[in-house]
């Protein structure tokens, strides 16, 4: 696989229109590019995007990420957990647009083995995947709130560890690639291949919406795509370390996220939710 150029970081990038001394400014002072201005969800991007999601039903992956590389790059990006299914798009990307800037949401919380393969990725395919954190640390953040938060009230600490960090991440792209899939769960399975995402203010691409998990797997092991170990110990569904167990035999593959908690969803995927 071929190496990647370093990528330019998304909140603070050139002035393209500026004078020809190249300026680093924020996206929202520079009042000539339209390059830098948020995607609106006007009639017509909506209708372009509902148009487009039914177009690519029939789609193969790499034929979906292709369009959304076409449609948006550089405003294009991906957030990642290193999911099996997100690992399926690295791979799609490095042979598509291995520019594409990547991130990690980075909650001071993830399991050893899934920070390792932000590493074998960048061996790999000298992709690097940059960490997104929150600004509190685990020990600042426990220690404002009394002890682990995730024991008592885990939807504060994803919103507070993922959520925001995602929001602040998102601000300045216009479209980012997710790995859902419909069959994860009843809520996934409305999830259009392409549509807006009115909680993070972009377009949302799920090119694997609608594979299986079959599918997933067959590309991981027919590609040898670097996946986290723990799937091979039980653990289907990978987040945070105090919030993820293995699954039992016939159990749901979700059923190990947030065990003894109403809780299924970080709020990343959540459809139509807008705390
Ligand atoms: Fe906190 Fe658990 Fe959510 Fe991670 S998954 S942010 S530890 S509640």
């Amino acid at each position: 696989m071929p190496a990647v150029a370093r990528r330019v970081p998304p909140m603070a990038t050139s002035c393209e229109l500026g004078p020809p001394t190249l300026k680093v400014v924020s996206p929202d002072v520079c009042p000539k590019s339209r390059f830098h201005e948020p995607l609106q969800p006007t009639g017509e991007l909506l209708d372009e995007l509902r148009r487009k999601s039914e177009e690519l039903e029939t789609a193969t992956p790499r034929e979906i990420l292709r369009w959304a590389v076409q449609r948006f790059a550089p405003k294009f990006t991906m957030a990642t957990a290193f999911g099996p299914e997100g690992m399926v798009i690295i791979h799609l990307l490095a042979e598509i647009a291995p520019e594409t800037p990547i991130f990690n949401l980075d909650t001071g919380y993830q399991f050893p083995e899934t920070l390792e393969l932000r590493e074998r990725v960048k061996q790999r395919y000298g992709i690097e995947v940059e960490f997104k954190r929150p600004e509190l640390t685990v020990a600042k953040y426990e220690a404002q709130h009394d002890g682990p938060l995730y024991q008592r009230n885990p939807d504060q600490c994803c919103r507070d560890r993922k959520i925001q960090v995602l929001q602040a991440a998102a601000r300045g792209w216009h479209a980012w690639a997710s790995g859902i899939r419909r069959d994860q769960s009843p809520d996934r399975a409305k999830a259009p291949i392409v549509g807006w995402d009115k909680k993070f203010g972009l377009v949302k691409i799920s090119p694997l919406a609608n594979w299986t998990k079959k599918e997933v797997w067959k590309l991981i092991t027919d590609h040898d795509i670097p996946y986290n170990p723990l799937h091979d110990q039980g653990y289907t569904s990978i987040g945070c370390w105090p919030c993820t167990r293995a699954v039992m035999f016939g159990e749901d593959e979700r059923a190990g996220r947030w065990s003894g908690f109403a809780k299924t969803e970080c709020g990343l995927h959540t459809l139509n939710d807008d705390k």
